[in-house]
This record gives structure tokens, sequence and C-alpha cells, in this order.
């Protein structure tokens, strides 16, 4: 369904990035990598799909290097078509004990070159009359927990861009959703799973276990397989005109 197309998935060495990744180029299109870390195997894993794969180191904090990326893509493959907002970093502090160092890098990361690269990536989709832009946000776009703060607010944030750029491309071929998972077994959340472990001094399994039933009501993980795929539904032509949604697929959370 993709073939012919260029994906760019910014924080793909990994979790979700690396699973939406490898559902697009299974879909036939060359992916254009972003991430730290296993950056080779993350590459090894797209190349075996069969599709053409790039790889930019652009730290996502960085303006300038985000639009060195966006030129790489486009120069590498000819277009950037599909592009999916993924990096992202969390930390968690109560709000007047959260270091403002690492609030700014969580907007900069989370939510602003989420900005850097759709207004640098839009010209081309115009001008070609298709394209894709995926947020992934979280369900903390659409309802906060205490003690993530900067996550919530980029969070939020990055749907208001969504719907923005949405209404701003409604007449074209061009359009933007977010998608919010629940709880997805990461690095990003096996970092709190252990944190979890460690202050309530229970095992692995019995964090993760506490963990689902705080906030998801299935008690289940949202895998980066399934949101791969709805990352291929939101390229395909069933969602033509699917704009501006933030769609929840979180085993019931946002649903309390
Ligand atoms: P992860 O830690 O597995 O992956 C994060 C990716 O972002 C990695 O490839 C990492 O190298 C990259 N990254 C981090 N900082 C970067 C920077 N400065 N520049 C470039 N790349 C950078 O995390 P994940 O859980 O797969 O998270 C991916 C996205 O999904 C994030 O936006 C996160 O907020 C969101 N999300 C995660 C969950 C969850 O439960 N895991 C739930 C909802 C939303």
């Amino acid at each position: 369904m993709l073939k012919g197309k260029t994906a760019l998935v910014t924080g793909s060495t990994s979790g979700i990035g690396l699973g939406i990744a490898k559902a697009l180029a299974a879909q036939g299109a060359n992916v254009m990598l972003n991430g730290f870390g296993e950056v080779e195997a993350a590459k090894a894993e797209v190349a075996a799909l069969g599709v053409a794969v790039g790889y930019h180191g652009a730290d996502m904090s960085q303006p300038g290097e985000i639009a060195e990326m966006i030129e790489a893509c486009q120069s590498q493959f000819g277009a950037l078509d599909i592009l999916v907002n993924n990096a992202g970093i969390q930390y968690v502090a109560p709000v007047d004990e959260f270091p403002v160092e690492r609030w700014d890098a969580i907007i900069a990361i989370n939510l602003s070159s989420a900005f850097h690269t759709t207004r640098l990536a839009l010209p081309g989709m115009k001008a070609r009359g298709w394209g894709r832009i995926i947020n992934v946000a979280s369900v903390h776009g659409l309802v906060a927990s205490a003690n993530k703060s900067a996550y919530v607010a980029a969070k939020h944030g990055i749907i208001g861009l969504t719907k923005t750029t949405a209404l701003e491309t409604a007449t074209t071929g061009v359009t933007a959703n977010a998608i919010c998972p629940g709880w997805v077994l990461t690095p990003l959340v096996q970092k709190q799973v252990d944190a979890r472990a460690a202050a309530e001094g229970v095992s692995n399994e019995e964090a993760k276990r506490r963990l689902l039933a705080e906030k998801e009501p299935s008690l289940q993980f949202t895998t980066p397989e399934e949101l791969g795929a709805m990352a291929v539904f939101m390229c395909s032509p069933a969602a033509d005109n699917l704009r501006g949604a933030a769609i929840n697929m979180d085993g019931g959370w946002v649903a309390q």
C-alpha cells in the first residue's frame, strides 16, 4: 500500500517508534530512522522488510539538527510523505520540585520538535498533494497524572498542534492526526516499573500489575505492533478524511 512513499519516524531506534517504522516498512514504505542507542539493530530490523532504510542522528531538542534531518530525508529519498513525530522522554516529579532543565528538555523533545518537523515537511507534502502527519501523543494528551507536569503539558500541546495542522491542511491531501497510547512496555515505561518495584519493595511482575491496575481497565499493555497498525490505517485511503483526530489506544484508560 505504501510502496514508493517515504516515512520519517523520529525516535525509532526503540519502542513505539521502531514498531511504527516496521509496520510502515511492511507496507512498502522506505524509512528514515532517527534516535539514539541501538541504531544498527533498528536499521537491520527495518531493512529485513525489503525497503530502503536511512538514518539521521538529529537530536530532537535542536532545531538546526532537525532541519538538517528533513533536508537529508528529502535529498536521500526524493520526498518526505509520512512524518511520524514520536521521539519522547519522561521525567517524574511534583511540579514544585520539577527541575527546570528537565521541563525545558521535555517541552523541546516531546512538543517543539513536532512543530519544527511539521513546518519543514509540510511544503513538500502540499506540493505533492499527499501527506500524512502522525503525532504520537499519549493518554496524557487527554487527561493528567500527578507528577508528570511537563509530559502532560507537552502531550496536551501536541494534540493542539495536530488539530491546528489538520485545519490548515483540511482541503488538501495532507492529513494530521494523533495516536494516544496508554501504557506500552517500552524502555520509557520500564524505568517507571523499576522505580515502582524499588519504592514498594515488590517484583518486576507485581510492579507491572500495579501500574496497569491503577489506570488501565484491560490490565494489558498496548503493543508497538498495535500502534503500528493504527499508523498504517492513518496512511490508508480509508483515513483520507480522518483529520485532527486524537485516537486513544489505552485499554479503557480515558473511558473512566
Ligand atoms: P522509548 O524510550 O522506547 O523510545 C524513545 C525514542 O526516542 C528512542 O528511539 C530514543 O532514542 C528517542 N529519543 C529520545 N530523546 C531523543 C532526542 N533528544 N532526539 C532524538 N531521539 C530521541 O520510548 P517509547 O515508550 O517508545 O516512547 C515513544 C513515544 O511514545 C514518546 O513520545 C512517548 O511519550 C510516547 N508514549 C509512550 C507510552 C508508553 O507507555 N511507553 C505511552 C504513551 C505515549
